[in-house]
């Protein structure tokens, strides 16, 4: 497949995502420009990421520090680029300048280190919580347990500005995910009354390509998809 077929691949496949999330905003009754769509790069070459942009996709998103500071170098600067993995902290520095949103902050000490090199920096970085709704997967991230402790600890912060939650739900028929989405939506309605700016706790980043439309009627305002836009294509 030549860089002219990609492209013409890409095209494809966007525009039957795009049917599908604008399928299911009207199910849940929300505007499709609630949602944005984060694609997600990591499958792919910067020579790949780089055509998106010309599809209209400026927010692209990567799982590893390392490879989002590589391919933010060889993009354009009009790229918004999504921080969804785990970070460490030692990465925080280089990574701070570049990101538009990290979206997978698991704990206490990723966020103090986060809040103490922006404060460094002097900017301010926009983070989301992960949240372990399900408990069972992934290790990383806050329970819903933690929902007490939370609201003190984002008031202490200053250059963190924590604009909602993230999870990821266990690879499962998208209908059975549905619960973990609407947990993580009720948590989020629960946080926001108890946080005051620059905390406003709006968005939910859940949905990836196996289960995006269920996330979407439950609320999603970022959905995170890799396979079903890049699957077969080869860097
Ligand atoms: C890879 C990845 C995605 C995209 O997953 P797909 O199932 O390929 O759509 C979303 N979020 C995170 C954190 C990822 O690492």
């Amino acid at each position: 497949m030549d860089l002219a077929e990609t492209r013409s691949l890409l095209q494809k496949r966007l525009a039957q995502v795009e049917a599908r999330l604008a399928s299911a905003c009207v199910r849940a009754g929300r505007e499709r420009a609630q949602v944005t769509l984060v694609a997600v790069t990591k499958t792919v070459s910067a020579e790949i990421a780089r055509l998106l942009p010309e599809l209209g996709l400026l927010d692209l998103g990567e799982n590893r520090p390392q490879e989002l500071w590589r391919k933010a170098a060889a993009l354009p600067a009009t790229i918004r680029w999504h921080m969804v993995g785990h970070l460490q902290r030692n990465k925080a520095e280089a990574t701070l300048p570049l990101v538009e949103l990290i979206h997978a902050v698991d704990s206490e000490r990723l966020l103090r280190a986060l809040d103490e090199e922006a404060a460094r920096q002097k900017r301010v970085v926009k983070v989301l919580l992960e949240v372990n709704v399900s408990g069972e997967g992934s290790k990383h991230g806050f329970t819903p347990d933690d929902a007490g402790r939370l609201p003190p600890m984002l008031a202490s912060c200053r250059h963190v500005h924590a604009l909602g939650l993230m999870t990821m739900a266990p690879l499962q028929p998208p209908e059975q995910c549905r619960p973990v989405f609407a947990a993580l939506r009720t948590l989020r309605d629960q946080l926001r009354p108890q946080l005051a700016a620059p905390h406003t706790m709006g968005h939910l980043s859940m949905g990836m390509s196996n289960d995006f439309e269920v996330a979407v009627e439950e609320g999603a305002t970022l959905v995170r998809l890799g396979t079903v836009l890049f699957e077969g294509i080869v860097s």
